[in-house]
């Protein structure tokens, strides 16, 4: 399978997946529905879904648009989350099939919004898994709780996205990889490989590169919010309860001006 991240609006991130064996193709969040028709094209790819990682405007925003270039797209969103467009909505488990060799499966990963799914998607070519995470995880960060409590964002990152393989390539829906990391010296001054994938994410964004995808593993070490359950992050928050360590970074994050 072959993964095209297609920066839009501001910071978002779209996303184009094409099981090459079959040349049909889908669309993660595709907020600027011409420019991935079009790209669509210029790869030969022919568009037959949509995947919605949750209701924002940002994300869900250019589904009825979709609809109408790619007549008979099917959209896909999450059951509890009122996907504008939404022709099928998906609950944790489900699975979707694209082309011959390509699985989705979709993962309800709440507290950014309550019916947040982020999809995983396996292609039996060999390729590694990847994971369209939306603003549930970012790189080095995690989405504001706007519809859940720190408990389900614990859950969603630290339990859910988590047991996922190690070397799964995480496709975020923002490109705010530089203040996460900044922010997570913050908490973590002495972490090596924060202080490295800072120094690497500027350098990026300089020659204006994208800073996806990054890899579960990559996660575990450098973002502070799925390193909650660590001793050192217990510590510097003074809170022996992952979900409190949690809710607490993020409630700084909130408070951060960088
Ligand atoms: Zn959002
Ligand atoms: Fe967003």
């Amino acid at each position: 399978m072959k993964i095209v991240p297609v920066p839009c609006l501001d910071d978002n991130y779209a996303y184009l997946i094409i099981d090459e064996a079959s040349g049909e193709g889908a669309v993660v969040d595709p907020v600027e529905p011409q420019k991935l028709v079009q790209l669509a094209e210029e790869h030969g790819c022919n568009l037959k879904l949509v995947l919605t990682t949750h209701h924002h405007w940002d994300h869900a925003g250019g589904n009825e648009e979709i609809k109408k270039l790619v007549p008979g797209i099917k959209v896909y969103g999450g059951a509890k989350d009122h996907v504008k467009g939404c022709t099928i909505a998906v609950e944790h488990g489900d699975e979707i099939i694209l082309g011959g060799t390509v699985t989705i499966k979709a993962l309800h990963t709440p507290c950014h919004t309550k019916g947040h799914i982020s999809y995983f998607v396996t292609s039996t070519s060999g390729d590694d898994p990847a994971v369209f995470t939306g603003d549930t995880l970012f790189i080095a960060g995690c989405g504001r709780f706007f519809e859940g409590s720190a408990e389900q964002m614990y859950e969603s990152l630290c339990k859910t996205l988590a047991s996922l393989p190690k070397l799964t390539q995480i496709y975020c829906g923002h490109e705010y990889t530089v203040k996460n990391l900044q922010f997570a010296l913050t908490i973590e001054p002495e972490n090596e490989r924060i202080k490295q994938k800072l120094l690497w994410a500027e350098q990026k964004r300089k020659e204006n590169k994208f800073t996806v995808p990054s890899t579960i593993q990559d996660e575990l070490d450098s973002n502070p919010f799925m390193r909650v359950d660590l001793p050192e992050l217990k510590d510097r928050i003074g809170h022996n309860s992952a979900v409190h360590v949690i809710g607490e970074i993020r409630k700084m994050k909130d408070g951060w001006k960088g």
